[in-house]
């Protein structure tokens, strides 16, 4: 018998990866100004996410999720926001045009602030501070102040998601995303890479099936799927004072709803089933994540799915795959087959990121492109002998041209990796490389 759930339970477990707030005072003078605020979603988005992640794990749509490895305060700006978007609405129509599903979109974006850290401290030049834990907890920068964790910064971090949200939303519903617009969606710097132009010729496909269905009497008057798109945020619950402070009882169902995004996912390194993440996650009703990796084993995973997935609920629960290319292939297939086996209803995605991540002989931390490629690959070919269903992939990316994974049809270099390299954590792809991506994934899932 599960004990009591309270927005609160989570206090009395072991928690890690937590920031030490110096202040009590101003911490929860930051709480109570949170727990005031309007919901950024509300529980009727998180349920219609959740009923589509259940197609999702019925085999009959993908899902993509999206966005950069952490936001930050400093690089906060419309374009990029914009750009990103775009990335992802390209992807999504190479992927339903090509690949023939309907695609459910989710952004890494509004929320995705806080990271987990191997190490609480970080020593250079025989200084040691605090590690950065995300703009929503301290600095980046390498001194005393910055680096104090500031409750402060969850209110920023609150506003600043609260901006990025409704511009989100007024480009998916607002015109932005209108297939018609498919051409317009390419970027500058992208329409002149190969991913570019193979793009553009599809775009052309589709602004000749969007004619031959007005001439059939389908229109965005008659189908507004044509004119906007449902677009959803998620991000990791690792801020546990944050994510309590935008819990809500929705007044339709009476149930508990984390309203800072759709989806909230556990870390990697916070995914103990007696744990403080896992316990505050269990109480409320939104669509969950779970981080799969290399030494999760099929017993934790089951305890982890009967704690997050008690009802066996589809589209509940989407267990995020992240294993490294190296192990996809021997850690994998074990926790897929139990899983099935046991007849739990999960989504599984592909995040062939975090497995991946190398120092580079420059020093950048990177990810090479062909180990990203290949443990997608694995992924699906995985699913294909055992009879199930590759539901989605998890990206680190950005709509921007930068140099931070080596690799790709733009065959960026190690010694390239300097020349746009922006990201405050980790490496993320460009809009080049997320697009090859895209139509790698869309041939794998026709085949
Ligand atoms: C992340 O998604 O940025 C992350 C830290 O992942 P993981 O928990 O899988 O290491
Ligand atoms: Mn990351």
């Amino acid at each position: 018998m599960a004990e009591r759930w309270t927005p609160e339970s989570w206090r009395a477990k072991p928690v890690k990866q937590m920031p030490q707030y110096a202040d009590a005072a101003r911490l929860a003078a930051a709480e109570q100004t949170l727990s005031k605020y309007p919901p950024l979603v509300f529980a009727g988005e998180a349920r219609s996410l959740k009923a589509a992640l259940g197609r999702v794990a019925d085999g009959k749509a993908f899902l993509l999720q999206g966005g950069d490895c952490a936001e930050s305060f400093a690089e906060f700006h419309p374009d990029k926001i914009r750009d990103t978007f775009r990335v992802l609405l390209q992807m999504a129509v190479v992927l339903t045009f090509g690949g023939g599903l309907p695609v459910v979109k989710v952004g890494r974006m509004a929320g995705q602030f806080a990271k987990p850290r191997s190490a609480d401290m970080e020593t250079i030049d025989g200084v040691t501070l605090p590690s950065y834990r995300g703009d929503i907890i301290n600095g980046v920068d390498f001194d005393e102040a910055s680096r104090l964790p500031d409750p402060a910064r969850m209110v920023q971090a609150f506003n600043q998601s609260a901006a990025t949200l409704n511009l989100l939303r007024a480009f998916a519903q607002g015109g932005y995303a209108d297939l018609h617009k498919v051409h317009q969606w390419n970027l500058g710097f992208v329409t002149r890479s190969p991913q570019g132009e193979r793009y553009e010729a599809f775009a052309s496909r589709i602004d000749e099936a969007l004619q031959f269905m007005a001439a059939c009497g389908v229109n965005a008057e008659t189908t507004p799927a044509i004119r906007e798109t449902d677009f959803y945020t998620s991000h990791e619950a690792l801020l546990l004072p944050y994510e309590q402070a935008l819990t809500r009882i929705d007044s339709t169902t009476g149930d508990w709803y984390d309203v800072s995004a759709h989806l909230l996912w556990v870390g990697d390194r916070t995914r103990q089933a007696d744990g403080a993440h896992v316990e505050f996650l269990r109480g409320v009703k939104n669509p969950l994540g779970l981080k799969c990796g290399p030494s999760l084993d099929p017993d934790d995973l089951i305890r982890l799915i009967d704690a997050l997935n008690p009802d066996n609920e589809a589209g509940r629960l989407t267990l995020i795959v992240r294993m490294g290319s190296d192990k996809v292939t021997d850690k994998f297939p074990p926790l897929l087959r139990r899983v099935r086996d046991e007849g739990r209803n999960v989504v599984w995605c592909c995040d062939p990121m975090h497995g991946n991540t190398i120092t580079s002989p420059s020093g950048y931390k990177t990810r090479p492109f062909d180990r990203i490629l290949s443990e997608v690959r694995d992924f699906f070919d995985v699913h294909r002998a055992e009879g199930t269903h590759p539901g989605g992939v998890h990206f680190e990316m950005t709509g921007q041209d930068v140099t931070e994974c080596t690799g790709g049809a733009q065959a960026i270099t190690d010694e390239a990796l300097s020349l746009r390299y922006q990201t405050a954590v980790d490496p993320r792809l460009n809009a080049s490389q997320s697009l090859e991506l895209a139509f790698l994934i869309a041939e794998k899932l026709k085949q």
